[in-house]
Order: structure tokens, then C-alpha cells, then sequence
């Protein structure tokens, strides 16, 4: 059973509109346990609703434990007829592609025959349901 605890999320003006783009940072539980963190961001008012996100998958317990012991997936999520579409992008393509602390980040390719990506779209299941600021966005 997964579980999301929800930091207060960040906002700022969008560099190409001024609309403001909301920042999330999530940390998921299974079984009580760290078990991934997941950053997300979009901006109201595009034209097309799409989420740009990162989830990282490890081990988190051990501070001492560096990043290479975690996995990083780069992803968007967006809405086609009324369905929740999840694509993994290049790391390159990825905003948070110096970030280290969620472990080496993957390209598609690489991702997509990554033994975790079930827990990937297990999470991404989640965050459109359970995280509410992505919930809003999408409605
Ligand atoms: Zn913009």
C-alpha cells in the first residue's frame, strides 16, 4: 500500500507567460517504508495541460547511502480524451536533469526495460488520484 506525504508546494512566474508554475515535492511510503520521491511541476494556463514530473526509486534509509544506490525515471503526464496519458522523456528533456539526489537518471529507452518501471506507473497511478494539487491541475 503506497502512501504520499505532501510538502507545501512552490509557485513562480513561468518564464514563457507569466502564468504561475506550481512546484511538488512527494515522498511515497510503502508499507511504512521510504520507498520513492517524486518532484512535479506545471503551469496554469497553457494550452495544453501537461505535468512534467521525476520519480526516484531506492534505497532511502541510510543517509550515508549515496545516490548511485537509487534510479531516477523523467516523465510527463498529460490527458487525451479524458484519459491520463504517462510518457518517459530523455533525461536531457527532463527540468531536473542535474538534480542527483534521486539517483542516476534514466533515459526512455533505458526506463522502459527498467525491472522498477511497474513501480513507476504504480506511482503515477497514484499522484493523479491521491495528490490533490495534481488532481486540480487535470480537472
Ligand atoms: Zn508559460
Amino acid at each position: 500500500m503506497l502512501k504520499i506525504e505532501f510538502e507545501e508546494p512552490t509557485e513562480s512566474r513561468c518564464e514563457c507567460c507569466g502564468n504561475t508554475t506550481i512546484r511538488l515535492t512527494r515522498y511515497v511510503y510503502k508499507d511504512n517504508n521510504a520507498f520513492a520521491v517524486y518532484y512535479a511541476s506545471f503551469t496554469k494556463g497553457h494550452p495544453e495541460k501537461r505535468l512534467s514530473g521525476i520519480i526516484g526509486l531506492g534505497e532511502w534509509g541510510d543517509d550515508s547511502l549515496a545516490s548511485e544506490h537509487r534510479v531516477a525515471f523523467p516523465f510527463q503526464i498529460w490527458l487525451k480524451e479524458d484519459n491520463f496519458q504517462v510518457g518517459l522523456i530523455d533525461k536531457e528533456k527532463s527540468p531536473w536533469s542535474h538534480v542527483t539526489f534521486l539517483g542516476k537518471i534514466l533515459d526512455r529507452e533505458s526506463a522502459l526495460s527498467h525491472k522498477w518501471i511497474s513501480d513507476v506507473f504504480h506511482i503515477t497511478d497514484h499522484m493523479v488520484v491521491d495528490d490533490k494539487e495534481i488532481a486540480d491541475f487535470f480537472e
